[in-house]
């Protein structure tokens, strides 16, 4: 019998920061991705709301893709103003719990 030992220490690598961090960041719920509507119902996180003349208000809700997609794009503004990239504050100021429902 052959053991084989792997030197299985830090295989986790951070580039800048890890997917799953940035992901971490957000409180998950179970919606409809704004972009990916045919995946159904999965877990998203709320990063807007539009407000329809017609009826009130509709949550933008993105899924993990998209969420990290619309991180790269705040880092790449980010790094083109001269501004401090801050992963997690997709939708902050959309950040309320549902009032009125
Ligand atoms: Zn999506």
């Amino acid at each position: 019998m052959r053991v084989t030992q792997h030197v299985d220490g830090t295989t986790h690598r951070r580039r800048h920061m890890d997917r799953q961090q940035i992901l971490d960041l957000y409180v998950w719920a179970y919606g409809v991705c704004f972009r990916h509507p045919v995946k159904g119902v999965v877990p998203t996180v709320l990063v807007g709301v539009v407000h329809p003349r017609a009826n009130g208000e509709r949550q933008v809700r993105a899924c993990d893709d998209c969420v990290i997609a619309l991180e790269d794009i705040k880092r790449e503004q980010a790094a083109r103003d001269g501004g401090t990239y801050q992963p997690g504050s997709l939708g902050e100021h959309a950040d309320q719990p549902n009032q009125g429902r």
